[in-house]
């Protein structure tokens, strides 16, 4: 039983297969961005301590995040997916020595070229009254600028969306990410997953690399 470290750039489908190999598998989805969130709301001291780093606008640190993953998972019993750490060299030889000790694991990538990432990313258009993305050239609305799910006509393109900030998010991306896979490709646990394919041949393909 292998413990999965899912990595991917923003576009890259990484939260849509999360969620396909958790109902099709039955993994266990360590998304830090969710433990942070329930944490605070248990108002525990350490859900507390979160808060304020966040009402201050400031980066929740390595630490924090560490704890967090290693109160939350039982690793003898259970297989998961970590889903947003490691995110730098640092923190996947901390998730290493800290988390995940001995324990057999495997690092997938959703491996697609920075400027199909970008087309996709520019492209995203976002529901503001129910939150459903779409992408106007692969999945565009059936009616121009309606909510196929809800009829809204309120579809937004985030300011996170448009190319500029697209360019440098994937910049920061690759500059971090490109040291982590070389440390998973040393030490022989990385695996690549063709991310340009439509999402039920991605899953097709993760699912026979993670044996589920
Ligand atoms: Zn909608």
């Amino acid at each position: 039983m292998k413990q999965v470290i899912f990595l991917g750039a923003p576009g890259s489908g990484k939260g849509t297969q999360a969620k396909l190999l958790v109902a099709d598998c039955g993994f266990n989805h360590l998304s830090t961005g969710d433990l942070l969130r329930a944490e605070v709301a248990k108002e525990s001291e350490l859900g507390l301590k979160v808060k304020n780093i966040m009402e201050n606008g400031e980066l929740v640190g390595d630490d924090i995040v560490l704890e967090l993953l290693k109160i939350n998972c039982d690793l003898t019993g259970s297989q998961y997916l970590f889903d947003g750490f490691p995110r730098n060299l640092a923190q996947a030889k901390a998730l290493d020595e800290l988390v995940l000790g001995g324990t057999e694991s495997v690092a997938v990538y959703l491996d697609l070229d920075l400027d199909v990432l970008l087309e996709r990313l520019v492209n995203r258009r976002t529901c503001g009254d129910c939150g459903a993305i779409y992408n106007l050239v692969h999945s565009a609305p059936k009616v121009a600028g309606t909510c196929d799910k809800c009829g809204g006509s309120n579809l937004l393109h985030r300011d996170d969306d448009k190319a500029l900030a697209v360019s440098k998010r994937l910049a920061v991306f690759k500059n971090t990410i490109t040291p982590v896979l070389e440390y998973y490709e040393q030490k022989g646990n990385l695996r690549r997953i063709d991310a340009s394919q439509n999402m039920d041949q991605v899953l097709v393909q993760m699912k026979e690399t993670l044996g589920c």
